[in-house]
């Protein structure tokens, strides 16, 4: 204002006395009129060019001029720096946003009042098998046809969610989307989408695990009560006493085998995987299959040949009990599936690749190739009731395949009907190592999961 003023003033007064000097009064009085068009033109030129710079709305180029108009371009300039810092803030925090909601697992989709796709993320596109540049502005029951989510979507309540089939989903295929309709804004909808396929399967697994399970007990338990109600009910010959509950007492032993092994599944998805530390004598592994193969064999009075390789000198290293119970599990399904007359064959060896093998090879009635798949599935049999007779549970290769994938290996099942069959585990090299002599003749035998299978 001082500044200002004293410009102003300092015109006039040099007008009034340049013109004074050379007209006297009117010459100062012109002077003055001169002075002041002078300052008029000073200050509209420095306004004009403050003027422009604001029109032109960028903050760079600021003019630099002195005065009132200096210091209304000087707070124009902060003013437009703070907005466009802001801007650039919010535009920061909005990419962000929504490059977070465009990896989010779930499908997004913002829909305007009148259910027309505004925005998807990539996750909602798959689902939906739509082109987010394509599809938008377009109204969502028109790209998803699926009567479910059409009375969904125009009930206009929202609480819950609907399961409908993805497009293109198949039979052999099938996938499955949880859809969930959130109200926001004005009147606008968010669609959230979840891919429940696997949730789905899951489920379907666990209820048909329940009813097997279920199954599995019930039966020995249907006989149990029966016999319990003819002991009570009937004064039987001893005998006839002693018979019934021996029939009683296995049927006990295939409800405890039943649950040893539902155990055992449990333990071995719920345990940590086996690490290299315990080493054991691949002859402890061996010598308890052939032990246990010969016992079953007798208990079933089956003439068997039953050749068991000499062990290599080796020592395996992971969980003793684990791999102990997947070998003799393979020895005592050959001897129980092979009827009396026929040979089972079982060996450790290496092969070309470096990985171990322990194969159990059998001339059993062998298993039809559309089986072979789905044998280690829980509950799975060829034969059901050939499996019962024998004290099967369903379960042994189950197990057989979890102790083997937790060692890194796998099992392989080639069979031919009425040829036999030849059931291999596969090591890995890292899980083999030569015997140390101090344990060749210490071989303390591994106690054994139970795998009656
Ligand atoms: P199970 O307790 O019924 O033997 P497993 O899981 O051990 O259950 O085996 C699944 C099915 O695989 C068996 O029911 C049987 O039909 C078939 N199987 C297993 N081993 C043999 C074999 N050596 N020869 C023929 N079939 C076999």
């Amino acid at each position: 204002m001082t500044a200002r003023l004293a410009l102003f003033a300092s015109l006039l007064l040099g007008g009034c006395v340049a013109g004074a000097m050379l007209h006297g009064a009117v010459g100062a009085m012109l002077g003055v009129a001169v002075g002041a068009c002078l300052w008029f033109a000073i200050d509209s030129y420095q306004a004009n060019r403050v003027l422009r710079w604001l029109r032109a709305g960028q903050l760079r180029g600021a003019p630099t001029v002195g005065g009132w108009w200096g210091e209304a371009a000087h707070r124009a300039r902060r003013a437009l720096a703070l907005r466009e810092e802001q801007k650039e803030d919010a535009e920061r925090r909005l990419e962000a946003f929504l490059a977070a909601i465009r990896t989010s697992p779930n499908g997004v989709v913002l829909l305007d009042p009148e259910g027309r796709i505004e925005w998807c993320n990539q996750t909602a596109a798959s689902h939906f098998g739509l082109d987010p540049a394509r599809d938008l502005q377009q109204h969502v029951v028109n790209l998803l046809r699926d009567p479910d989510f059409s009375a969904f979507y125009n009930s206009r309540r929202h609480d819950s969610d609907v399961v409908i089939p993805a497009p293109g989903s198949t039979s052999g295929r099938p996938r499955r989307l949880s859809l969930h309709l959130h109200p926001y804004g004005e009147g606008r909808l968010l669609l959230l989408s979840r891919d429940v396929t696997a949730l789905e399967q899951a489920e379907v697994m666990r209820r048909d695990f329940v009813a097997n399970v279920s199954h599995e007990i019930r039966t020995p338990l249907t006989v149990l009560s029966g016999f319990v109600e003819t002991l009570q009910s009937l004064d039987l010959p001893k005998e006839e006493r002693d018979r019934y509950l021996h029939m009683m007492g296995q049927q006990a032993q295939r409800m405890q085998t039943l649950v040893s092994d539902l155990l055992t599944l449990s333990r071995l998805e719920g345990s940590p995987l086996p690490g290299q530390g315990e080493w054991t004598p691949a002859s402890a592994f061996l010598a308890q299959c052939e032990e246990e193969g010969r016992a079953l064999a007798d208990a079933l009075g089956k003439k068997l040949e039953l050749r068991f390789e000499p062990p290599p000198p080796v020592a395996l290293g992971g969980t003793p009990r684990e791999l102990q119970s997947a070998f003799s599990n393979l020895v005592t399904n050959a001897v129980r599936y092979t009827p009396g007359g026929g040979s089972v064959e079982a060996g450790l060896r290496c092969t070309e690749s470096g990985r171990w093998e322990w194969s159990v090879r059998d001339t059993g009635p062998g298993i039809a190739a559309e089986h072979l798949p789905r044998l280690t599935e829980r509950f799975y049999r060829v034969d059901r009731s050939r499996s019962r007779e024998t004290g099967g549970t369903g379960l042994g290769l189950a197990i057989v395949k979890h102790v083997v994938q937790r060692h890194g290996g796998e099992l392989r099942i080639v069979s031919t009907p009425g040829a036999g069959s030849t059931f291999t585990i596969i090591l890995p090299s890292a899980r083999v190592r030569p015997l140390e002599p101090a344990l060749t003749d210490t071989a303390a035998r591994p106690a054994t999961e139970s795998a009656a299978g």
